[in-house]
């Protein structure tokens, strides 16, 4: 395996220049909060000194404030194969879920559930959990997100699924759910937290009826961007959304004391946007939109690919499991390895400059996000891993201390 061969052979090569990454970093955490674009940093200073400092209320208008998150939505289009105008940006996964669910109510409000199952990720759960608390709605959950497209019924409201697996990195069958919901009149809702950005999506394509994703992962809109959510055109006009804000009435500045939804995509937008915010995330979507997304899928591949040769070669002797699917067709950016010492191996990477994450019970998650990682950064990564694993040096109380973030 020539991993300098590779590097230079890859058509994504000048991307990495478009990051500020730190020097001797092995950023392998891209799938939790994307790196820094450089150009940022100076689009944010703009909006604070000028738009903000110097043109204060105005720039709604002259700075085109207003319209920001629509204009982030024209990119975004690109990255996940929707219209700009099936595009909602901003609040969280968890808020926009909430707000989808809702529209999943109001288009089929004689079905009584919302089918999801427990490996999704838990703010997912945990808000149809919510919301079927207010409703009354039933929420069914099956062990895993395969049983799914078996447990449709026709009282099946909606379906909800992740794209790709948050802890495993397994890509779901999309095409198999959809059809299954179809099939007993039900609609699908997936979330794209782990697969925006990097993997090809084709909502419009797919038939996909709702949509929702993460703007700090892959996308590298900064710590806490907005998210997004996509609803089919076929849908606008009969969804409603239970956070009837002024920024999703018909017209926000009439001040009208009685809520009228705006026509289309807007009525899922609910209160102020957060500009500095949505700055960055322009910059970040920005360059999502320029890497086409052959290339990028096929970089992930080769990325874990690499990756997972690197630990057979180095790691045999050690007891990890691969809790990834082998085949490179099935998973996402990233692997996931399991190890009964997972917390404090984490933490004795990122003493050596190698950021990976951690994730309960026991995995060590390595995302590799193909805008800015080459592959001898992986070689880099499992030589530190390899002297980390082989001198116990993971095996100090410091590593073990859990902090508030994992
Ligand atoms: C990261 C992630 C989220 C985050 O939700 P927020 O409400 O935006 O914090 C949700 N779902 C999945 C699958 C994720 O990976």
């Amino acid at each position: 395996m020539d991993l300098d061969a590779l590097d230079a052979a890859d058509p994504l090569a000048p991307f990495r220049d478009r990051f500020a990454l730190p020097e001797g970093v092995v950023y392998l955490d891209g799938n939790s909060l994307g790196a820094l674009p450089r150009a940022t940093s100076a689009a944010v200073a703009k909006a604070v000194a000028e738009d903000w400092g110097q043109n204060l209320v105005k720039s709604w208008n002259t700075a085109g404030w207003i319209d920001l998150a629509a204009d982030i939505a024209r990119d975004l289009a690109v990255v996940i194969g929707a219209e700009p105008h099936e595009l909602a940006v901003g609040d969280s996964i968890s808020v926009n879920l909430f707000k989808l669910l809702g529209a999943a109510r109001s288009l089929r409000p004689e079905r009584p559930v919302i089918l999801a199952d427990k490996r999704n990720f838990p703010t997912d759960l945990y808000v149809a959990q919510g919301f079927a608390g207010l409703t009354g709605l039933g929420l069914q959950l099956v062990e895993t997100p395969d049983e799914l497209a078996a447990a449709v019924t026709a009282g099946t409201a909606l379906v909800m699924a992740s794209h790709v697996d948050y802890r495993s990195g397994a890509i779901l069958d999309l095409d198999r759910l959809v059809r299954a919901a179809h099939d007993q009149g039900a609609l699908c809702l997936v979330d794209l937290a782990h697969s925006a950005g990097v993997l090809r999506v084709d909502l419009a394509a797919r038939d996909i009826d709702m949509a929702v994703g993460c703007g700090y992962k892959y996308l590298n809109g900064g710590p806490g961007a907005p998210a997004f959510l996509y609803l089919a055109e076929r849908h606008h006009a009969a969804a409603r959304q239970p956070i009837t804000g002024w920024f999703g009435h018909a017209e926000p500045f009439a001040f009208e004391p009685t809520y009228r939804p705006a026509p289309g995509i807007r009525r899922f937008q609910a209160g102020t946007p957060p500009i500095l915010s949505l700055v960055a995330l322009r910059e970040g979507i920005r360059i999502a939109a320029e890497a086409p997304i052959e290339p990028v899928r096929a970089k992930a591949k080769s990325l874990t690919t690499a990756f997972l040769t690197l630990v057979d070669q180095h790691l045999g002797d050690q007891s990890f499991t691969l809790v990834s699917p082998r085949d490179a067709d099935k998973r996402g950016a990233q692997i996931a390895l399991a190890h009964p010492d997972a917390y404090a191996i984490t933490q004795a990477l990122i003493a050596r400059d190698v950021i990976p994450d951690y994730r309960e019970p026991d995995i060590v998650r390595f995302g590799f996000a193909p805008l800015y990682l080459r592959h001898t950064d992986l070689q880099v990564a499992v030589a530190r891993l390899a002297t980390i694993m082989h001198e116990r040096a993971y095996d100090q109380p410091a590593f073990r201390t859990r902090a508030k973030v994992t």
